[in-house]
C-alpha cells in the first residue's frame, strides 16, 4: 500500500483533511460555476469532521439555528447533500446509510470504501487502481459495469493493532 493510501489510518492533523477538503470544494464550485451556499458549506464541513460515517439526522442536529431561531428543516440537509453528492464532494455509504466527504472530488473516479467495522473508519480507495484491476475480469465475463461501487466491510490497520481484530 502506498504511503498516501494509508496515511488516514495514522494519527494525523485532521484540521489540515477539513480546510484541505473545503478548499478544493470552494475550487471546484467556482470552476464549474456553482454556488457554495453557507448552508451546503457547512454541511460539507460537519460531514468532514472525522473519517467516519455520518447520517443525515445526526448532521440536522448539529447545525447551528437558522436566523429566526428554528433548526433547519430535515429537506435543507436533503437538499445540501444532493448537491454535494452531484459535485462529488460526499459519498452515500448505502449500507450505512450515511455520508462521506470525498479525498479527491472533481477527479473521475469509481467508489470504493474499506468500512471498519470497531472504529467506523472509511477509506475511500484510488478508483483508478480499483478499476485496472477489476475491469479486465468483468470484461472476461462480457459484463459492462456502469460504475464499480464497494463497500467492503472489515478491520482497519489501527484496530488490528489494538488487538480489536479477527
Ligand atoms: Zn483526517
Ligand atoms: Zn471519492
Ligand atoms: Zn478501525
Amino acid at each position: 500500500m502506498a504511503h498516501q493510501d494509508a496515511i488516514a489510518y495514522q494519527s494525523h492533523d485532521h484540521h489540515h483533511c477539513i480546510e484541505g477538503a473545503m478548499k478544493a470544494a470552494r475550487q471546484l464550485c467556482r470552476q464549474r460555476g456553482v454556488q457554495l451556499t453557507g448552508q451546503r458549506e457547512a454541511v460539507l464541513r460537519l460531514v468532514w469532521q472525522s473519517h467516519r460515517p455520518v447520517g443525515a439526522y445526526d448532521l440536522l442536529g448539529q447545525l447551528p439555528d437558522n436566523r429566526n431561531g428554528r433548526k433547519p428543516a430535515p429537506t435543507t440537509v436533503y437538499r445540501a447533500l444532493d448537491f454535494l453528492r452531484e459535485h462529488g464532494l460526499v459519498h452515500r455509504l448505502d449500507s450505512l446509510n450515511a455520508y462521506i466527504g470525498c479525498p479527491h472530488p472533481g477527479q473521475q473516479h469509481d467508489g470504493v470504501f474499506l468500512i471498519c467495522r470497531h472504529c467506523r473508519h472509511v477509506q475511500e480507495l484510488p478508483g483508478e487502481r480499483v478499476r485496472q484491476t477489476l475491469k479486465p475480469l468483468l470484461t472476461a465475463q462480457g459484463f459492462s459495469p456502469d460504475a464499480l461501487l464497494m463497500e467492503i466491510p472489515g478491520v482497519c490497520p489501527r484496530c488490528q493493532q489494538d488487538g480489536e481484530g479477527a
